[in-house]
């Protein structure tokens, strides 16, 4: 009978400043090829790199999982499988290359926008405020409803 040794790990207390992050992987298989991932959520705050909490299933072995894990990681799982073109959302926010996306305010131009330094119509800027433009590092960008 080979039982789970790894069930045996008790929770050390004092231990919350830091979430320990496992690599997604088969237990079975050994691989992280096969992986389905069923969800992902949002965990505490917690310093350095971004984790969340994860499950997912081989498709191959059948075998499920879940723990936190180093969002980057999952990233790059949902990346390969091609179900989301680098684009996720969960927790109210949306992440890209993995990295949470952030919010482009300043540089935000239309195609509406005049070019002259003339005073904008207020009824026009309020167009702006209306939609909310997001964008990652590598420089993809999206729009938002307000
Ligand atoms: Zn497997
Ligand atoms: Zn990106």
């Amino acid at each position: 009978m080979s039982a789970l040794s790894s069930m045996k790990n008790p929770l050390v207390p004092g231990d919350a400043t830091r979430p320990h992050a496992e690599p997604l992987q088969c237990p079975r298989c050994r691989s992280n090829e096969h992986l389905d991932l069923d969800t992902i959520e949002s965990i505490e705050p917690h310093a350095g790199e971004l984790l969340v909490f994860v499950s997912y299933t081989c498709s191959r072995c059948e075998v499920s999982r879940a723990h936190t894990a180093a969002f980057h990681d999952v990233a790059g799982v949902l990346n390969r499988n091609g179900t989301v073109s680098g684009l996720l959302q969960f927790g109210g926010q949306y992440f890209h290359c993995g990295e949470p996306m952030q919010f482009a305010q300043s540089s935000v131009r239309s195609v509406y926008a005049p070019m002259s330094t003339e005073d904008v119509d207020d009824g026009l800027l309020d167009v702006y405020v209306k939609t909310r433009v997001i964008q990652c590092r590598c420089g993809f960008r999206m729009e938002l409803p307000a």
